[in-house]
């Protein structure tokens, strides 16, 4: 059994690239579980473009960026999805976010002679030579935080960064955050020659069982097992190769038990920073936090996410703040 959406053939290079930027979500009726598994390629160049990170540091955000990309396919019309590592090692803040509509981006903050003195060889695939994550991170926390978006209220959860890499640590998050058992893959190739950066993931999560015999009970068990083998079966080549279709790779791993798969999301760079966005923040202001931010008389914001630098003198803030004044 393998139902699909019409997947596209490897051919030209203008088919090939709708095989990257994407993710499916799927289901494994007789495993009782379901997942995602994502492709980035140009997305991933764009939203790692924006900034001249080392490699490591690159490395560790464009997984965090799959991440997200995985559970925001989760999310309804106009939530966002928000991954966030926090620690007191050399780099001390990662963040990445998507929406429910593919959009995708990140940053990171690190002292760059700290991640300098680590061994940050990243030759072919992440995970043969890139320093764990307990040496770029030091002592640390994972957050995910969901906003569903209209009005509805925000959930975070926060777990304890253990392991080497960031697929324990969401391992782990789901397990102790939402009590759901979990399998997670990551896999990143670093740019080589005309090629860029490539990452993929594979996640998949047991649903709550639904009741029924012990025998049924039995039967999932198994069947939870064998798919989170066959998950763990997947080759980092698989996950980031471009010119496999995601539904083919799927059909590789479940093709004895089957997989149905669902409508791929898109994904692409975009940021939602905006002026209205800078401007309700610069309203928003103590007097005195803006004046710590007014160098010669003007506030520079940077959007950490995209570069975008938004620039307002001192007339611009009288003006801001004095149509503050007049609403309230
Ligand atoms: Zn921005």
């Amino acid at each position: 059994m393998m139902t699909t959406t019409p997947t596209h053939g490897a051919g030209t290079p203008a088919e090939r690239s709708t095989l990257v930027d994407r993710s499916l979500p799927f289901r494994l009726p007789w495993a009782e579980a379901r997942g995602r598994v994502a492709r980035l390629g140009p997305a991933l160049d764009e939203i790692l473009g924006r900034h001249a990170y080392p490699a490591a540091v690159s490395a560790v955000l464009a997984e965090t960026v799959t991440l997200a990309a995985m559970v925001a396919h989760s999310l309804k019309t106009d939530g966002v999805f928000t991954v966030q590592i926090r620690g007191d090692g050399p780099v001390s803040l990662m963040v990445a976010d998507a929406t429910a509509s593919g959009a995708l981006r990140g940053y990171a903050q690190f002292d760059a002679d700290a991640v300098a003195a680590l061994d940050t060889a990243v030759a072919g695939v992440r995970h043969q030579g890139a320093p764990s994550m307990p040496r770029l991170f030091g002592r640390a926390y994972l957050a995910l935080t969901l906003d569903p978006g209209q009005g509805m209220e925000r959930y975070q959860g926060i777990v304890e960064l253990d392991g080497e890499r960031l697929a324990d640590a969401v391992h782990a998050y789901f397990r102790m955050s939402e009590q759901i058992e979990s399998a997670v893959r990551f896999a990143v190739m670093p740019p080589e020659g005309d090629r860029g950066w490539r990452a993929g993931g594979l996640l998949l999560q047991r649903m709550p069982p639904e009741g029924g015999t012990a025998t049924a009970a039995e039967d999932a068990e198994d069947g939870w097992h064998r798919a989170v083998v066959l998950a763990s079966s997947v080759r980092d080549q698989e996950l980031t190769d471009p010119d496999l279709p995601l539904e083919t790779l799927l059909l590789r791993l479940y093709h004895e038990d089957g997989a149905v798969a669902y409508e791929a999301l898109p994904l692409g760079f975009a940021c939602r920073c905006s002026p209205e966005r800078v401007e309700g923040l610069i309203r928003s202001l103590p007097v005195d936090d803006l004046a710590e931010l007014t160098v010669d008389g003007r506030v520079d914001v940077v959007c950490e996410f995209c570069g975008t630098s938004y620039v307002y003198d001192d007339a611009d803030i009288a003006r801001l703040r004095a149509n503050d004044a007049h609403r309230h």
